[in-house]
């Protein structure tokens, strides 16, 4: 298969901003930071700008992703799913085939070899559900890096099985006592780290968001995903897909899916949000369908706040989508009216896990459930002319526990037989 390694959109998106110049997508993005790391900033900037021009890097990371990560993941034709729903044709990139399991993994090998570049030997993240930390640990493992996760109190008790994989893979996890000891507390001690630790260390973010050169060097490793996507659809359709649907946390899986994709004007982007409880209520993480703009670590672009201007407590029964901003790059996307953006609720999303496991035998982590969810509506009102490409960033192992305490009685399966409740 042949892989294009231009990274710029093709052609038609001239007027698409270029963040490498000054950080921005139009007014989002920009680097609100202390002081004391703009130079740390500055000098990311640079290394970022010269290994993704470096034929070197390029093909070290190419061979990585081939050897190590498992890619290209295949894009699978859902012919029972396509039959079930009765209107366009399904497609999935089966990111969930990546190593460790779902996209996080590009992000991290790309960051790790880019701080081994560096000659940075440091490496420290933040994690919530676990999953960024686990990618995080199992890269620095393969290349020999210090790797120091920083992780919730409350997060490290309901993810205990995801600490024990970043330990088991030599990574040091250091709990977080303060604020909601969550996510956003875990990220606040990482920037901490950072600027005590400037000169050794790299910080290894996990999605499309957080200060300049983040949002565009996350997208750059992703993109990957998006531009082996344009070429399998080519090659088994003989066309670009029609409408391509990724789920939205931060955005990482959704922009590297998106990104290759922008300067083709008749192929519609949708990213989906999670709805949890309900848009309505206040338990949800839909950013871009109810937030406003805002600065929230490190980065201008929507946000959830209340009525005092507060960041928002975020609910989704997916950990991956739980969090209360996202990648300026979708703020922009929003705005200008290129990529559209919805929400799907947890009840829905389970629904769509149990669909695409009966149809397809895949299991999809609850994250990408939202994304077939949307899918499955969208779906049946199209012509079967019509190719939908979806994202499933990640499998569903993860989340059978959660799972089988929802749908478990509804299905007649004993959720019990394992004593667990
Ligand atoms: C973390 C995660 C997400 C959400 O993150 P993005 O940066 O929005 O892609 C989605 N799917 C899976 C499987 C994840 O692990």
């Amino acid at each position: 298969m042949v892989i294009q390694s231009s990274q710029q959109p093709a052609s038609g998106a001239s007027s698409y901003p270029d963040p490498m110049i000054d950080g921005h997508f139009g007014s989002y993005g920009g680097q609100f930071v202390p002081e004391t790391l703009m130079p740390a900033l500055g000098e990311l900037v640079a290394a970022f700008g010269e290994a993704r021009s470096d034929p070197e890097f390029t093909r070290k990371l190419a061979d990585f992703e081939r050897t190590y990560s498992g890619r290209p993941t295949p894009v699978h034709y859902a012919r029972r799913l396509t039959e079930r729903l009765g209107g366009a044709q399904v497609y999935l990139k089966r990111e969930d085939l990546a190593h460790t399991g779902a996209h996080k993994i590009n992000n991290a090998l790309g960051q790790g070899l880019l701080a081994q570049h560096m000659g940075k030997k440091r490496i420290i993240a933040e994690t919530g559900a676990g999953q960024h930390g686990v990618a995080a640990a199992t890269v620095c493992a393969m290349l020999g890096l210090q790797c120091i996760v920083y992780m919730g109190e409350g997060d490290i008790r309901r993810q205990a099985l995801n600490v024990f994989r970043m330990k088991l893979m030599g990574a040091e996890v250091r709990p977080v006592y303060s604020g909601t000891a969550t996510l956003k507390d875990a990220k606040n001690e990482a920037i901490r780290d950072w600027v005590t630790n400037v000169n050794d260390t790299y910080y290894m973010i996990g999605s499309a968001l957080g200060p300049h050169p983040y949002p565009i060097m996350v997208r750059h490793f992703q993109s990957v995903i998006g531009i082996e996507a344009r070429t399998q659809m080519l090659e088994s359709t003989g066309k670009l897909p029609d409408t391509v649907i990724a789920c939205v946390g931060g955005g990482s899986n959704a922009i590297g899916i998106f990104y290759p994709f922008i300067g083709d004007a008749d192929v519609q982007l949708i990213g989906v949000e999670a709805a949890g409880a309900g848009v309505a209520t206040d338990k949800h993480c839909a950013t871009l369908v109810a937030g406003s703009p805002g600065v929230l670590h490190g980065t201008r672009s929507y946000l959830l706040h209340d009525a005092d201007g507060q960041v928002m407590e975020t609910h989704s029964i997916s950990a991956g989508l739980d969090y209360p901003g996202v990648g300026p790059e979708h703020s922009f996307l929003k705005d200008s009216g290129r990529a559209t953006y919805v929400a799907i609720d947890d009840r829905t999303a389970v629904g769509a896990l149990h669909l695409l496991s009966e149809t397809e035998g895949i299991i999809p982590a609850l994250e990408s459930a939202h994304a077939i969810a949307y899918a499955a509506e969208l779906a049946p009102s199209l012509s079967r002319s019509h190719a939908v490409l979806v994202n499933v960033s990640g499998r569903g192992d993860k989340d059978m526990e959660t799972v089988s305490r929802e749908l478990g009685l509804t299905l007649g399966i004993d959720a019990d037989a394992g004593g667990r409740r």
